[in-house]
């Protein structure tokens, strides 16, 4: 079959260039006058290196002509071009090494490909920093800032195993706001919303690095403290609780009841049976006319 078409390199949209043994340039086609903005007579007989940014004439040097060398073909490299004015233009390209020494570079520059790629980035950064707000917006409690209780009893589970692989004892501390639907019913709630945020930074200043502390209900809050024997736990907790008695917000005094369980290491307890414990302890707390701590002490499921 006969071909009746007559063509040219000039007809394709992409680069193309012939480059010698030394490197220089022997022919090019118009879509390379076109990025290099010059006239074929000036491309011809320079330098290839000249028209590619520095990086990417290291990256000549050290991959595309070594792998030329081996194996004769280099397929969709990326490298940069380099505008008159400075400007590095990303193209994609493709090159032969003939037996004749010369190379066939077939390249066409590729700027929507890096501006998609640059928005794809973007696009990703934007849904990695919003899947992170909503991470801490679904562990958080909106009033106080603090852990809530499920957040608390995913960390709570995690930090208790590590700390029973440790042999560590830990307590627990459950704590309520005594007659809070009072405070409610006399001032508001707006004033109660306060005095929960208010409950919620004297707990957060008290805690060390390690300990938990969350917002599990309405005005319920609880405390998991790594290494504290009962002892100490029973010492924190009563601190906790006097101080609370001392700061009173917008002349407003609130008291609160505790309830304290420790681990065993005898008998290492889960988290949820010890924060059973503490719950009972605080009811105790409650029962005996709150404003007061209670520890519970003990390992058996009854107790
Ligand atoms: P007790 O000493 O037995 O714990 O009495 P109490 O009044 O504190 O307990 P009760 O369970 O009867 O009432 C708890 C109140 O907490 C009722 C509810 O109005 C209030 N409360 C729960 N959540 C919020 C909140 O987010 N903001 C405010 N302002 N109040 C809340
Ligand atoms: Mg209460
Ligand atoms: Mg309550």
């Amino acid at each position: 079959m006969s071909n009746s078409i007559s063509l040219s390199p000039d007809d394709f949209h992409s680069g193309h260039l012939v480059v010698d043994s030394d490197r220089n340039i022997v022919f090019c086609n118009t879509y390379i006058c076109q990025i290099a903005q010059a006239e074929s007579s000036e491309l011809i007989g320079a330098s290839l290196s000249g028209y590619f940014t520095k990086a990417s004439n290291i990256f000549i040097d050290s991959y595309i002509y070594p792998l030329l060398l081996s194996d004769s073909l280099v397929q969709e490299t990326q490298i940069n071009w380099l505008s008159v004015e400075g400007d590095s233009i990303p193209v994609t390209a493709n090159i032969k090494l003939a037996a004749d020494g010369n190379t066939y570079w077939s390249l066409y520059t590729c700027a929507n490909r890096d501006k998609l790629q640059g928005e794809l980035i973007k696009a990703r950064e934007i849904l990695e920093s919003q899947s992170k707000e909503l991470l801490l917006l679904a562990s958080t409690d909106s009033l106080t800032g603090l852990l809530n209780r499920r957040a608390f009893a995913v960390q709570a589970k995690k930090l208790v195993s590590h700390l029973l692989r440790g042999s560590s004892v830990y307590a627990v501390l459950s704590i309520d706001i005594d007659f809070f639907k009072r405070v409610n019913d006399t001032y508001g709630h707006k004033i109660g919303d306060k005095v929960l945020r208010h409950l919620a930074q004297i707990l957060s200043s008290e805690r060390r690095a390690h300990d938990l502390v969350a917002r599990t209900g309405g005005e319920e809050f609880v405390m998991l403290l790594p290494e504290l024997s009962a002892e100490h736990a029973l010492e924190f907790a009563e601190r906790l609780r006097r101080k609370i008695a001392a700061q009173p917000i917008e002349s407003l005094s609130i008291t609160v009841s505790l309830g304290v369980a420790v681990s065993d290491l005898e008998h290492p307890s889960r988290f949820e049976q010890l924060l059973d414990r503490s719950d009972k302890a605080l009811y105790d707390s409650k029962n005996q006319g709150r404003n007061r701590t209670t520890l519970r002490q003990g390992f058996s499921e009854a107790s």
